[in-house]
């Protein structure tokens, strides 16, 4: 039989790897929550035209990055949702939550699915939280988004991160952007790589998305979006700048920014990170005043972003910020040692016993003599060793070691726990 392995671009989280995932979420919901951001969870595939219609018909992920399929005998096409705004959006308009609180903040932790060529941080399951203001046109909610990302790394410990922003236009003069990039790229057509050649003639903005470096030369030249942008763009742009300078947010101008989706409008964003590489985003995110009413909805202004887990991960190891207490170290409060055989299932009543009070506790599974099970238990870290023997038994008591103090004493059986509740005060034994 062949090796079975996690299918390719993706991978398992194992327990050594756990508490850093879990900080990252933990961090996540209480930021989000003291902004006044509620979760919602959407299912993990959507109808295949959600993201077609949403992110665009010729964008990368649309063309090249979707795991679809269709179920047998429904004719229709689903998809792994390779972001979540769309699906956010689809909850909000088919639940009404606009009828009730036109105006919603809400908030996501979840994998997203894409089919591209798996690298480090990037897998084809990758995992990313996020947030959506829903119902408002207001600058001011695009720089609570930077602040709140910002907080959100340097809460875990971040450090060297930049803040990339630009502004795309709106529908009304992105058109005359567009018609003047492509005009001047058609002359340099031959220069440019096969993509960017056929995004030429289907959505010229995508070619700014390019990761070649000959076509990121080329592209350097071009105009800068600012400079062809209407007057209500234009003033959405500087209300944003000024409320970044005013509350002390560092950023630096992208003048070809566009992030890989045709919904944006207006402000769009990336948090970099240098030890990443070449791909080195950690957050994307903008405004997308267009999408509630391109899938069904009315004219609603929303903007959001999406922190990668993954790449900020990698970005905390290789910038070695990753703390102690973060490694997933394994602690047990109490260990229960059995003297014998015999003895074992006394010891397992009393482990359920100590948990039922909330007290963290461990025994052996595997075997071990008296000695190697103290010695596990020293590895373990305990705080207290109860040796439970045939003699000690009989007559109703344990031995307890304070590993600290080495000191051993013996204590009656139905005192155990308010002798162990005793030395949580000292020792930090129960959680
Ligand atoms: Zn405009
Ligand atoms: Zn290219």
């Amino acid at each position: 039989m062949k090796d079975l392995r996690a299918p390719r671009g993706t991978e398992d989280i194992l327990p050594e790897e756990i508490a850093a995932w879990r900080r990252m979420e933990e961090v996540a919901r209480s930021l989000f929550e003291l902004y006044g951001y509620q979760e919602i969870r959407t299912p993990i595939f959507e109808d295949t035209s959600l993201f077609v219609r949403s992110i665009g018909e010729h964008t990368d992920i649309v063309e090249k990055e979707m795991f679809s399929f269709s179920p047998a005998e429904e004719g229709s096409s689903l998809t792994l949702r390779p972001e979540a705004t769309a699906s956010v959006v689809r909850a909000y308009l088919e639940h009404g939550l606009h009828k009730s609180k036109k105006f919603q903040k809400l908030y996501y932790i979840g994998p997203m699915f894409r089919h591209e060529r798996p690298q480090a941080g990037r897998g084809r399951q990758f995992h990313q939280l996020g947030v959506e203001a829903i119902g408002s046109y207001d600058p001011l909610l695009d720089v609570e988004h930077i602040i709140l990302a910002r907080e959100f790394f340097e809460c875990l410990g971040l450090k060297g991160f930049k803040i990339k922003l630009n502004s795309i236009g709106c529908p009304k003069c992105r058109p005359a952007y567009r018609d003047l990039i492509k005009k001047d790229l058609e002359r340099e057509k031959d220069n440019l790589c096969a993509d960017c050649q056929r995004r030429l003639d289907r959505n010229v903005l995508r070619v700014l998305d390019c990761k070649e470096e000959k076509c990121k030369e080329i592209y350097a030249r071009l105009p800068a979006f600012e400079e062809y942008i209407c007057g209500d763009c234009a003033g959405h742009f500087a209300a944003v700048k000024e409320a970044l300078d005013e509350n002390g947010v560092d950023f630096t101008l992208e003048p070809h920014l566009v992030r890989g989706f045709d919904y944006y409008t207006k402000t769009v964003y990336e948090f970099v990170h240098p030890a990443l590489g070449a791909r080195d985003a950690i957050c994307g995110g903008g405004r997308y005043d267009g999408l509630v009413e391109e899938i069904g909805g009315p004219p609603t202004g929303a903007t959001g972003f999406a922190i990668g887990m993954d790449t900020t991960l990698l970005a905390l190891k290789k910038s070695k910020a990753t703390q102690e207490r973060e490694k997933g170290e394994e602690r047990r409060a109490v260990y229960i040692a059995s003297v014998s055989e015999q003895t074992k299932h006394a010891v397992f009543a009393l482990a359920l016993r100590l948990r039922k009070a909330h007290i963290q506790a461990e025994m052996d599974f595997e075997g071990r003599s008296l000695k190697a099970q103290m010695r596990q238990a020293n590895k373990q870290g305990a705080a207290v060793v109860l040796v439970v023997g045939p003699d000690e038994l009989a007559a109703g008591e344990v031995t307890l070691k304070d590993m600290a103090t080495g000191l051993e004493e013996k204590v009656a059986l139905n005192e155990v726990v308010e002798r162990l509740r005793g030395k949580q005060g000292q020792e930090k034994i129960a959680r």
